[in-house]
């Protein structure tokens, strides 16, 4: 990008907002997706809408790119710049503008924290349900744009359940407007729901209405204790069965689990084959009797050890297994790739399965955990980017597992997104009317491709030929 440019973007934004050193750039180049790295030409932090609409603007007209990024927690790669790109950092945009506790909403600017606004929203007996793993530290617009999950996705469903009103620049410099305050809105086609999970490839976020509820009464977290993989599972499959829905139900396996104690020393037993960590949430009665349920399945399956708890302090300890999983595995070896199957939830044991076979077949290190109420399960290899052949070894065991994953009726990514990480496999799952679909939506929207290109469409798809979508048409990924 030649200096001219920079200069012009320099001026729309002021010398405080605009970073262009090795130093700046470098840190830029990466997210939390492992393998991907790329050079931005600049990084700037707008500070208001006439600024973001005079930068697209520019690189419409100077034909340069532009990658919308939060905190860069993401793990498939979609704030990762790309050629001749200019990242644009929305986390100065951290404002929740309003709470209405009248209407149950809260109204934010995209670069607020996402733990910020649960706790905000708790000290007026309200709730804001989503709860990704990394919720200390990703933003409202980065969830929005991923249409991110999280550990109570299975009782309270995901992002794009709250989201109730978007306000974005579009690729060609206008605001666009969707949504609001309403319960009921069917006016028009339903582009708010559109937006969510776009990945930052149709506009950059600039306010988000989130649906609130009521904060739940009370709670209680249970971790049950499996020596046997197959008692855990059949747990966790009797309590789907039971007809009670926890607010949370969590998986971790032996490897992670004796991770998570060596990093964080939480008195765990690390010969267990399988955890499942329960939180029931709801009015009092309501979850003790839903207690005692889980319980009983889990003593009937056979459970070595069960921890209850029901304050805050002794919940959060239980919760930390679980939420330390992705940092005590990444602490194994230099590179930590978290993968995001997804599975019908009654075939979690069966993708379980899988990814145990292609451990085996590859001569992997494997750790498994996950949001096993929700069938999301996140196969995590350890391995070393600096051994070729052990990454080639990765890469194939997660084509088998991907693979695997589509045959058993799921999906490549339950709540991460497509990205860099997962769009060569995207035919598989929406097959090629639906590919072509999104395409034609992308190039109207924006016709000039300067909005986070090469995300989520593939130049080299790993599954060519004639779909539309039939499991057993599918060729191996690696074919
Ligand atoms: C330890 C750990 C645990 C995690 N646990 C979970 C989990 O439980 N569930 C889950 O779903 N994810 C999880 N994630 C992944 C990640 O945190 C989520 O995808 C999150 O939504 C990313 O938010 P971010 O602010 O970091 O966005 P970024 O990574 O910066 O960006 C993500 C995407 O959003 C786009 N974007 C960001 N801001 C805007 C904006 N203002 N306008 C338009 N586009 C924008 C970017 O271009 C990019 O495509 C985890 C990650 C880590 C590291």
């Amino acid at each position: 990008m030649n200096k001219t440019i920079k200069s012009k973007i320099k001026e729309i934004v002021g010398n405080n907002n605009f970073f262009d050193s090795n130093e700046d750039r470098l840190s830029y180049s990466f997210d939390a997706t492992p393998l991907y790295q790329q050079l931005p030409e600049a990084v700037v932090f707008p500070e208001n809408k006439e600024e973001i609409s005079k930068i697209v603007e520019l690189a419409n007209a100077e034909k340069f790119n532009l990658v919308p990024r939060g905190a860069g927690t993401g793990l498939s790669g979609g704030s990762i710049p790309v050629e001749n790109s200019i990242v644009l950092v929305m986390t100065k945009w951290n404002n929740i503008l309003e709470i209405d506790t009248a209407n149950h909403t809260a109204t934010v600017q995209p670069g607020v924290v996402t733990g910020t606004l649960q706790n905000e929203v708790e000290k007026l007996g309200l709730f804001y349900p989503p709860d990704p793993g990394s919720s200390s530290v990703c933003t409202i617009g980065g969830n929005v744009a991923n249409n991110a999950g999280g550990l109570r996705g299975l009782k309270y469903g995901v992002t794009k359940n709250y989201v109730m009103g978007t306000e974005m620049i579009l690729p060609n410099g206008k605001l666009l407007k969707t949504g609001g305050k309403n319960l009921k809105d069917v006016a028009g086609y339903n582009l708010k729901d559109f937006i969510v999970g776009s990945e930052g490839t149709l506009g950059i976020l600039t306010k988000v209405v989130l649906k609130l509820i009521p904060k739940p009464k009370s709670f209680t977290t249970i971790i049950a204790f499996f020596d046997k993989m197959i008692d855990c599972l059949n747990a966790d499959f009797s309590i789907i069965i039971s007809f009670v829905t926890p607010a949370m139900m969590e998986f971790l396996d032996k490897t992670t689990l004796n991770c998570v104690e060596e990093y964080a020393n939480l008195g765990l037993p690390k010969n267990a084959e399988g955890v499942l960590l329960i939180e029931l949430d709801g009015r009092g009665e309501e979850v003790k009797e839903d207690t005692e349920i889980i319980k009983r399945i889990f003593t009937h399956n056979n459970a070595s050890v069960i921890k209850i708890a029901d304050t805050l302090t002794e919940s959060s300890k239980l919760k930390a297994a679980r939420r330390s999983a992705f940092s005590a595995l990444a602490r194994v070896k230099p590179t930590t790739i978290l993968e995001d199957a997804t599975v019908p939830r009654a075939e979690f044991p069966l993708l379980l399965e899988k990814v145990q076979q292609a451990a085996k077949d590859y001569d992997l290190l494997f750790g498994n955990f996950g949001h096993a109420g929700d069938g999301n399960l996140h196969p995590t290899c350890l391995t070393d980017e600096r051994n070729n052949s052990e990454i080639e070894k990765a890469h194939k065991a997660f084509d088998f597992i991907f693979n695997e994953t589509i045959k058993l009726g799921g999906t490549i990514t339950g709540e991460h997104g497509t990205g860099l990480a997962k769009k060569d496999f995207l035919v598989n799952v929406a097959g090629i009317p639906g590919v072509e679909m999104m395409k034609k939506i992308k190039s109207v929207i924006d016709e000039n491709n300067i909005l986070n290109p090469g995300k989520i469409f593939s130049n080299s798809p790993r599954c060519e030929g004639t779909l539309p979508f039939n499991k057993n048409q599918i060729r191996p990924f690696n074919g």
